[in-house]
């Protein structure tokens, strides 16, 4: 599954051309083990090679140049055929994409028998410890409203946002039954507050990414530790030592 001793990395950006993907990109010379071999974007790109990288439109997927490790934050319409080549080629797949449908999770499910698979609604060690934290409070406040309260940029697809489901599941673990609200405004990298409320208080748990680049950095760190896994299924959390 990995490359070569001292060799690095080959990773395969999908969704080049997007925030995320021009944030990978941008990022990935900071990391001297991971080399990037090819980008994808959703249309023909206009422009084929930029820097040392080879771009491909979403329509030449099985093109692609080999690679150890694809990296995929794109819409859901992207996300199976991505899916689908690192599966017929036997490599790890790293997703940041939300919004998709049941069956995609399932068949992301079954393709972790067969190739390591990493999907995290947020790759910042932040939501990581809010999820945590949530968790913890639900249980000791399960009588209590629970409210998440997402807020992201005007050009985001999906609501609620990936995140807010995950620390919905972290909540509804605790005992809580959350309630969800979206809005949609400006530049919003993502916040997302959780508020328990009794009768005369509440306790409000929240995290503001200000800077997408972490997200971009944590599916980096993953995508490194990921080549060399064995198939499964992994969290961030998997990844972080
Ligand atoms: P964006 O709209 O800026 O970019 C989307 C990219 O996907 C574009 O490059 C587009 O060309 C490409 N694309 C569209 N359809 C495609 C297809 N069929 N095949 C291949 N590529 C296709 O979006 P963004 O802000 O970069 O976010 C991308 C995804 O990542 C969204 O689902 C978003 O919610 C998610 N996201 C996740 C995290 C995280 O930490 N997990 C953080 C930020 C964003």
């Amino acid at each position: 599954m990995s490359a070569a001793d001292g060799a690095p990395t080959r990773v395969l950006i999908h969704g080049a051309s997007g925030r995320m993907g021009q944030a990978l990109l941008r990022l990935a010379s900071e990391h001297p083990g991971l080399a990037i071999v090819g980008a994808v974007t959703g249309r023909t790109p206009a422009q084929r090679v930029v820097g040392n990288v080879p771009y491909f439109g979403a329509k030449e997927l099985a093109a692609v140049p080999a690679f150890d490790v694809a990296i995929d934050f794109s819409l859901p319409e992207g996300f199976s055929p991505m899916l689908e080549v690192c599966l017929a080629r036997g490599k790890p797949l790293v997703s940041g994409t939300t919004g998709l449908h049941e069956s995609q999770r399932q068949a992301m499910q079954q393709a972790a028998q067969r190739i390591p698979v990493l999907w995290a609604s947020n790759f910042s060690l932040g939501v990581a410890v809010l999820e945590d934290l949530v968790q913890r409070a639900s249980a000791l406040l399960s009588q209590w409203e629970c409210d998440i309260v997402e807020s992201h940029h005007i050009h985001k697809k999906d609501a609620p946002s990936g995140t807010a489901l995950t620390l919905g599941q972290a909540a509804e673990h605790g005992g809580a039954q959350p309630r969800y609200a979206s809005l949609r405004a400006g530049d919003i990298v993502g916040e997302h507050l959780v508020q328990f409320t009794g009768m005369g208080e509440r306790v409000e748990l929240v995290h503001r990414a200000t800077n997408r680049d972490i997200f971009a950095r944590g599916a980096l760190h993953a995508a490194r530790r990921l080549a060399s896994r064995a198939p499964g299924l992994y969290r961030v959390k998997d990844l972080l030592d």
